[in-house]
C-alpha cells in the first residue's frame, strides 16, 4: 500500500474554471482574482481580500503595512512553520518568542505580556495544525498595550473558537493555499482585515506599489510582484465553494483516526481547547510518549508505504535564527518537547478507512515490537 500524506481534492469544478481562463486569453489581474477575493469578504464578512501569490508574502505585506521595521520586537510562536519568524526579519524586525501551550500546541497567552518592551509593536500568534486560538484573549492584551495583531491563520481556513472564525478579530490575518493546505491554489495566499488603510497598502504593495487610480508606470511606494495570476484564482473560486464540504470530509477523516487510536498505549491523540466551535484539520498528528524513538516509527511507518513527518521543527533552533538571535534548545522547553515527538499522519479527503485501519495497524504493530 502506499499512502501519501497529503492530497488536494480537485474536482471537475476546478478543472472547468482554470481551462475557462486558460480559453479566455486573459491570465492576470482579472475577473476570477476579483471573484476569489470575494469569496473571503463573503464568507469571512470582512471588509477587505487582498489575494497574493504565497501565504509568506501575505504576512509579508502585513508587517509592511503595519509599519514594523528594524528595531521593533514582534512576539511570536517558536512551534510554527518558518514564514512566521521571517516575515518579521524580512523587514529587519525583531521576533520575541513565547513559549507554547504544551496540550493545544498553539503560544501561551499568559506568557505573552512578560515579554511586551517598549518596542513591542505587534503580536503574531499562528493557529497550529488548524487549531484556532483564543484570539479574544489576545486582541485584549494587544488594545491594553496598544499594539496590533498579525493572525496567521494559514492552517486554519474556516476553523472558530467560540464561534468566531479564525481570522476575522486581528487587525490582519492571512491564509495560505499551498497544495497540503485545506484548499489549494497550488500558490497562494489572502489577507483579510477590515482596516481600510491596512487593505490599501497591501493592495498597492503586491502590485508594485501602485494605486488603485495611478497609471501602470507610476508608483508610489516601493512595492513587490505578489500577484496571484488568474489561473490560481480560478482554481481557489472553484475549491472556496467546496470549502465547507472539504473542511466535514477531513473532520471525518479525523474522527476516525480519533476513535482507532485512543487508548493505545504510548501515543497520544490530538487535544482540543473546549472551547474550538470548529476544527479546521489541516494535518493529523500524534505524540509519541517518552522513550519512544518517534523517528524510529517514521522510517518504519515510511517503510510500510506510508507517507508521515515529524511537525515542525523549533523555529528557535534553525541556524539562521539562533545565529542572529543567540537562542538556545532549552530556551522554549515546550516547544522541543513537542517537536521532537509529534508525528503526521496522511489527512486527505479520499483517505478510506481502510488505509486508516491499515496505518493504525502498522503504528500499533511497532509499538507491540517495542514492549516485547
Ligand atoms: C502554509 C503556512 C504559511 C504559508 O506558506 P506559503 O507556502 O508561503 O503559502 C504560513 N504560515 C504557516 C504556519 C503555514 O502553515
Amino acid at each position: 500500500m502506499k499512502i501519501p500524506l497529503s492530497k488536494p481534492d480537485i474536482s471537475q469544478k476546478e478543472v472547468n474554471l482554470v481551462n475557462e481562463v486558460l480559453n479566455s486569453g486573459w491570465l492576470s489581474m482579472g475577473e476570477k482574482t476579483a471573484e476569489f477575493e470575494d469569496r473571503f469578504k463573503r464568507y469571512f464578512k470582512v471588509k477587505e481580500a487582498i489575494s497574493v501569490n504565497s501565504g509568506t508574502s501575505g504576512l509579508h505585506l502585513l508587517i509592511r503595512a503595519l509599519g514594523i521595521k528594524e528595531g521593533d520586537e514582534v512576539i511570536t510562536t517558536p512551534f510554527s512553520f518558518i514564514a512566521s519568524t521571517n516575515c518579521i526579519l524580512f523587514e529587519k524586525a525583531t521576533p520575541v518568542f513565547v513559549d507554547i501551550d504544551p496540550k493545544t500546541l498553539n503560544i501561551d497567552i499568559d506568557k505573552i505580556e512578560e515579554k511586551i518592551t517598549k518596542k513591542t509593536k505587534a503580536i503574531l500568534p499562528v493557529d497550529i495544525f488548524g487549531q484556532p486560538v483564543n484570539m479574544e484573549r489576545i486582541m485584549d492584551i494587544a488594545d491594553k498595550y496598544n499594539i496590533k495583531v498579525i493572525e496567521d491563520a494559514c492552517e486554519a481556513i474556516g476553523g472558530e473558537y467560540k464561534g468566531y472564525k479564525a481570522g476575522t478579530l486581528a487587525h490582519g490575518s492571512v491564509f495560505g493555499f499551498f497544495p497540503n493546505k485545506q484548499i489549494t491554489t497550488g500558490e497562494g495566499g489572502m489577507v483579510i482585515t477590515n482596516d481600510k488603510e491596512i487593505g490599501d497598502l497591501c493592495r498597492s504593495m503586491k502590485n508594485q506599489g501602485r494605486a488603485s487610480s495611478n497609471s501602470w508606470f507610476q508608483h508610489e511606494r516601493l512595492g513587490y510582484n505578489f500577484r496571484m495570476s488568474e489561473l490560481n484564482a480560478a482554481l481557489g473560486v472553484a475549491q472556496m465553494d467546496r470549502l465547507d464540504e472539504i473542511l466535514i470530509k477531513r473532520g471525518k477523516v479525523a474522527k476516525l483516526y480519533n476513535e482507532k487510536l485512543k487508548n493505545i498505549d504510548g501515543i497520544k491523540t490530538p487535544y482540543i481547547d473546549k472551547n474550538v466551535t470548529k476544527m479546521s484539520w489541516f494535518i493529523y498528528t500524534i505524540q509519541v510518549e517518552e522513550g519512544i524513538d518517534r523517528d524510529n516509527l517514521i522510517n518504519y511507518l515510511i517503510e510500510k508505504g506510508i507517507g508521515c513527518k515529524p511537525y515542525f521543527a523549533p523555529i528557535h533552533i534553525q541556524p539562521h535564527i539562533a545565529n542572529k538571535l543567540g537562542y538556545r534548545e532549552n530556551d522554549f522547553p515546550n516547544t522541543l518537547t513537542v517537536s521532537k515527538r509529534t508525528i503526521a499522519l496522511p489527512l486527505y479527503n479520499s483517505l478510506k478507512e481502510e488505509e486508516i485501519d491499515y496505518i493504525v495497524s502498522k503504528i500499533i504493530k511497532y509499538l507491540k515490537k517495542l514492549s516485547r
